[in-house]
């Protein structure tokens, strides 16, 4: 039985990791508020996740997959210029150096072994920009699964190459053309599809999002980040960080990387959204800032509300990050203060970004950058010996046109004398 004081510092720790209840609720959020014909099949994907979660073979697959496919585990890279620059030490965890440059795979094989265990002959998924409908339309054909990606019309034109390599890996791309034919409506369709396909038919969600189980299942499959991460911090400078900071979007990169580290209390988070142009604007994803719990895609979690942004195009310069929603477990986070929510706007961004290329000859995801943004707000304000881990969650080549266009922008405002972009609010260091 081991010595009592063991026991009750093992069940401390496990009481200080968030664990969703039976239905899915962390808190009062998350849960399955879905229409009846969903009921049963995220019941049966629910048993199957429990059920092979832990199975020994699965875990060997997957870990195969992780080494072999993908190439991991992704370096934890000492970032010794912008560290110098910064004032602290910054270390990189390269989710950028995975196959297809982003953590996003993770996810994708995880779900589509469980998918193959399942019995199941096809994978469904939506995209928004792309990357999701690329990273399963890889895995998809790794595993010899027939696969069909929704992908809202409007979005086909915008993100025309990811349309090429999805359709290369022999994946179909079925155009979404209801409602703003832009990720709503692949959301819409690509589960309609499900519904009308369930006994063959996985669908594979791309983000710690959605109804029960995905947000608990996309979040143990991304943890590969924050379990590389914590023994290789421990390795190279035998402590633990101080501070994690990743971007936030749907927030699968970010609890990834957090969720290991969630019983040590001495480990400060924090999670980045995008302020795009400010959050006091129409035009920005600041879900924590500025949005009120409510219930979206079938869970219930902080959402900006109806009509406080525009209902057209991009709400800032990182199409990943632009969802008006979060995971329901890192409303739980912010409710209880575990994890500070910080947002950062287009223009401290491009600056970020602009100085991890050029310190340290990596160009990150612009979604990547805003957790760069968040550091780069404390330079000269961290403690002495202060270590920080920021999740890179992928690379930015995918970034360039977005960058010229978004540079001349800020450089035309500029020039005019005008402040559009106003960021997010300052709060200065968590700790
Ligand atoms: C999709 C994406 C994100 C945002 O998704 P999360 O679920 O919040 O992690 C962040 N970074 C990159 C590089 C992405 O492709």
């Amino acid at each position: 039985m081991g010595n009592p004081q063991e026991n009750s510092s093992i069940e401390n720790r496990e009481n200080l990791v968030s664990q969703p209840d039976e239905n899915g609720f962390f808190g009062p959020y998350g849960g399955r508020f879905v229409p009846e014909p969903l009921v049963a099949p995220l019941e049966e994907l629910t048993e199957a996740f429990l059920r092979h979660r832990d199975d020994e073979i699965f875990r060997e697959e997957l870990a195969r997959e992780y080494l072999h496919y993908s190439g991991r585990p992704t370096p934890l890279y000492h970032a010794e210029r912008l560290s110098e620059y910064l004032g602290a030490t910054v270390l990189l965890k390269r989710e950028d150096l995975n196959h297809l440059g982003a953590h996003k795979l993770n996810n994708c094989l995880g779900q589509a072994l469980l998918a193959r265990r399942m019995g199941k002959k096809k994978i469904i998924a939506e995209t928004g920009a792309g990357q999701h409908g690329v990273a399963t339309a890889a895995v998809a054909a790794r595993l010899g699964l027939a696969c069909d990606i929704y992908m809202g019309e409007e979005d086909m034109r915008r993100q025309h190459p990811n349309v090429t390599r999805i359709e290369l890996m022999g994946a179909r791309v079925v155009p979404a053309t209801s409602g703003d034919k832009t990720l709503t409506a692949a959301v819409d369709e690509a589960i309609g599809a499900w519904v009308a396909e369930v006994d063959d038919a996985y669908y594979l969600l791309g983000s710690a999002v959605g109804p029960h189980p995905y947000p608990l299942m996309v979040r143990h499959f991304q943890s590969i980040i924050g379990q590389e991460a914590r023994r290789q911090v421990q390795e190279q400078f035998g402590r633990l960080p101080d501070l994690l900071t990743a971007c936030a979007g749907g927030g699968s990169n970010a609890i990834g990387l957090f969720h290991p580290f969630m019983a040590d209390e001495e480990v400060k988070m924090v999670g980045v959204e995008a302020a795009g142009s400010g959050v006091t604007t129409d035009r920005h994803a600041a879900t924590m800032t500025t949005g009120k719990p409510s219930v979206i895609h079938g869970m219930n979690t902080y959402c900006i509300e109806e009509g406080s942004v525009t209902a057209e195009g991009n709400h800032c310069i990182a199409a990943g990050l632009d969802y008006p929603g979060i995971g329901p477990e890192h409303s739980l986070l912010k409710d209880t203060g575990r994890v500070r929510y910080e947002a950062a706007g287009d223009r401290e961004v491009i600056a970020a970004f602009e100085n991890l290329c050029r310190f340290e000859g990596i160009i990150p995801a612009l979604e990547s950058s805003h957790a760069l943004a968040y550091l780069e707000r404390l330079k000269g304000e961290f403690p002495a010996d202060y270590l920080i881990i920021v999740n890179l969650s992928g690379r930015g080549d995918k970034d360039m046109d977005e960058f010229i266009t978004r540079r001349n922008e800020v450089d035309r405002n500029e020039a005019n004398g005008g402040g559009v972009d106003e960021g997010g609010p300052r709060s200065g260091l968590f700790c």
